[in-house]
């Protein structure tokens, strides 16, 4: 007899366990999604009217330094390579590289380094030397100094978490790279690709198997639990203890996408650095495997925005330097702890700040250590 499982949620974190733990033989799997699709925040549906693939919830580039992930991704999709490229669009400059490289020096302060050197002695000259680095302003300012930070990062910071930078972990911008020779890409990872049929088929083939069972349309509710001998639930842990510590907090993005008569932007993706509302915005023509220059533009705005004002979609959990959210997810884990039948998994049952194919690395030894235990 197989074992009955459950998964909650469809995304990457979800239907990497339900793979791994149907391709023992051992178990029946269903998997629930309360959206009306599989791929979690991966969704690219293709639209056949604009020839366009559009990421619903904003771009999704695949990037990972690992490659048992890379390859294990590579059973169900193949790949375009694709080397994700980002300006900024600084009021009264224009569009700059970014993250910050020599030319978005260049640019802004009228010069011609090409030399390492030389961009390392002038970032030295405005560079802060905070001892104790205790919050993500601090750590900007020993890379960038004061006038970058404001320009790049203070005001974009504020809006995408509704937090001044003072107020969030180092962490957060150290995500980015600083680059002192003219290297473009956003990323610096060995593997960096688009799934060549966009992400709703490498689902598709994820899920593909006589002993996953897909609902869509279907919400969690707790009397489920009954009817399976283990659950892997990413939703929100809070929300799942029905808040007994108090709400955690979740950043949230509105999407908007617009159909453009006349449009063009040097690479994919803008970054909008000032007070205004948008962080970022995407045209998909410029994405491979998305559309081409025929395409109609799409332009895709993003919106940073509390979760209950979108509907309760958690994209981001938000930590800060008081500790408040952590301490709360910690007495939220502790009371997971004792409930064996139920595993948390992904960025809303985790609490963490996971990149794609870092939710398939830890969804992937999260099936492990089940089998191992089972
Ligand atoms: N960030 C910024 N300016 C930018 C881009 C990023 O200040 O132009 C900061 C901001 O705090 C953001 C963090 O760096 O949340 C991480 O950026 P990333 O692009 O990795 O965020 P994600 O793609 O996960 O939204």
């Amino acid at each position: 007899m197989k074992k009955n499982i459950l998964v909650v949620g469809a995304g990457f974190a979800g239907a990497v366990i339900a793979r791994d733990l149907a391709d023992t033989g051992q178990y029946s799997i269903d998997v629930i999604d309360a959206r009306p699709h599989a791929a979690g925040n991966c969704f690219d549906p293709y639209d056949e009217k604009n020839k366009l693939r559009i990421h619903q919830y904003g771009p999704h580039i695949f990037h990972t330094n690992n490659q048992d992930i890379f390859d294990y991704l590579s059973r169900f999709t193949g790949w375009l390579p694709y080397n994700h490229k980002v300006e900024a669009l600084v009021e009264g400059i224009g569009f700059v590289p970014f993250p910050i490289n020599i030319q978005t020096i260049n640019h802004l302060y009228n010069k011609s380094y090409s030399k390492e050197s030389e961009m390392k002695y002038f970032l030295s000259q405005l560079c802060e030397h905070h001892k104790k680095v205790e919050n993500a302003r601090q750590a900007a300012e020993n890379s960038y100094g004061k006038e970058l930070v404001e320009l790049f990062f203070a005001r974009y910071t504020k809006k995408m978490w509704d937090l001044e930078l003072e107020e969030l972990p180092a962490s957060v911008v150290a995500r980015l790279p600083l680059r002192y020779d003219d290297r473009s890409g956003y990323f610096d990872d060995k593997y960096q690709a688009m799934p060549q049929n966009g992400y709703v088929a490498l689902f598709e083939n994820l899920l593909n198997h006589p002993d996953i069972h897909l609902y869509l349309d279907t919400s969690f509710v707790r009397t489920m639990e009954n009817q399976y001998h283990h659950i892997f639930n990413s939703m929100a842990i809070d929300e799942y203890y029905d808040y007994e510590f108090d709400a955690l907090p979740y950043r949230s993005i509105k999407y908007r996408h617009q159909l453009k008569k006349e449009h063009h932007q040097p690479v994919p993706t803008v970054n909008l650095t000032d007070e205004g509302p948008v962080t970022r915005y995407t045209d998909w023509r410029l994405y491979p495997g998305c559309g081409t220059l025929e395409s109609e533009s799409v332009i895709s705005y993003e919106y940073p925005c509390s979760y209950e004002d979108n509907n309760n979609e958690r994209y981001y959990p938000v930590k800060t330097i008081d500790n408040v959210p952590q301490q709360r997810f910690k007495q939220y884990e502790q009371l997971s702890k004792k409930n064996n039948k139920c595993t948390f998994i992904g960025r809303c049952g985790q609490y963490r700040y996971l990149d794609m194919h870092q939710v398939v690395a830890n969804s992937r030894m999260v099936a492990k250590r089940y089998k191992a235990s089972a």
